[in-house]
């Protein structure tokens, strides 16, 4: 038995909403024999697996997700691709409700240059935060979906948000929002006060047109995520998605050579390379070299 598939947003979220439909979906979401993508689970099987009795009742839960998260198949139920998309979410903990986690002290010390505190860190409100114990300068604020860290922390804590930034960053900068798929306008907001230099440096805006997820950003931290800047490093054995942009130990020292067009060489220094990056005004990698 099956009801004619949910045909808007609102009925297809309504077709979830029962624990029974959920449990159809993380069982469904196990990996296939053949290791190749997920399960696919005849009837009565993923009735023992679910632990429904009643034969009516687990038909009619899982008819309500057919057609949309669920699809049928000869050999039984398989997620369609909207049902993976749940399956990740729900593994990803965006529907979790996750503690608060911090503060904690870090390993790192402040960037700035006259101050020798050293870097906080906390997970609150859904949101991961790192500030300078001493001068209380705040270098991250970030919204991180729960339950993508572990236990060790807050070393797992500052990993994760590292790396999503990083993924962010580069993924709003190719123009594609890493969260809906819509398109990135970017935009130059120009110089604003940095903590970190005595002097303003130029600061720069990625907004996703279709959810409004945006990040601000300067030319010397983007540039730490741009293919060929990254390319440029590994061939000298160093993998800057290893360092977190906070590490006071990855240097960097912009100069801007020209307003119009917006020209910033971007020199960074790490693990003993340094290269001198020209960006050009949509940070564009115009030049990248060993410098004189
Ligand atoms: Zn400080
Ligand atoms: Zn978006």
């Amino acid at each position: 038995m099956t009801d004619d598939p949910p045909a808007t947003p609102s009925e297809r979220f309504a077709s979830l909403a029962h624990e029974t439909r959920l449990a159809i979906v993380r069982e469904l979401g196990g990996p296939a024999e053949d290791g190749d993508g997920y399960v696919t689970v005849p009837f009565s099987a993923l009735q023992d697996r679910v632990g429904v009795e009643d034969n009516g009742r687990f038909a009619y839960h899982l008819g309500k997700l057919r057609g949309t998260f669920v699809e049928r198949t000869e050999e039984g139920y398989h997620l369609t691709r909207p049902g993976i998309d749940i399956y990740q979410a729900i593994l990803a903990g965006a529907y979790s409700v996750r503690e608060d986690l911090g503060p904690f002290d870090t390993d790192f010390s402040c960037l700035g240059d006259d101050c020798e505190g050293t870097l906080r860190c906390e997970y609150a409100d859904d949101r991961f935060r790192l500030w300078c114990g001493g001068c209380e300068e705040v270098l991250v604020h970030y919204v991180l979906v729960a339950g993508c860290f572990g236990e060790d922390l807050p070393a797992n804590l500052l990993e994760t948000a590292s790396k999503r930034i990083k993924r962010d960053m580069l993924s709003l900068h190719q123009g594609y929002c890493p969260y809906c798929a819509g398109s990135v306008e970017f935009r130059a907001l120009g110089p604003t006060r940095s903590f970190r230099w005595s002097e303003s440096t130029d600061v720069f805006r990625h907004d996703c047109t279709r959810c409004h997820w945006w990040m601000r950003t300067r030319a010397s931290r983007a540039a730490l995520v741009l293919p060929r800047v990254v390319a440029a490093f590994a061939s000298e054995g160093v993998d800057l998605f290893e360092w977190p942009h906070w590490d006071a130990r990855v240097d960097r020292e912009e100069v801007v050579l020209s307003r119009d067009p917006l020209k910033i060489n971007v020199r960074i220094r790490v693990e003993g390379v340094t290269r001198d990056v020209v960006l050009g005004p949509e940070l564009e990698v115009e030049s990248i070299e060993v410098p004189a």
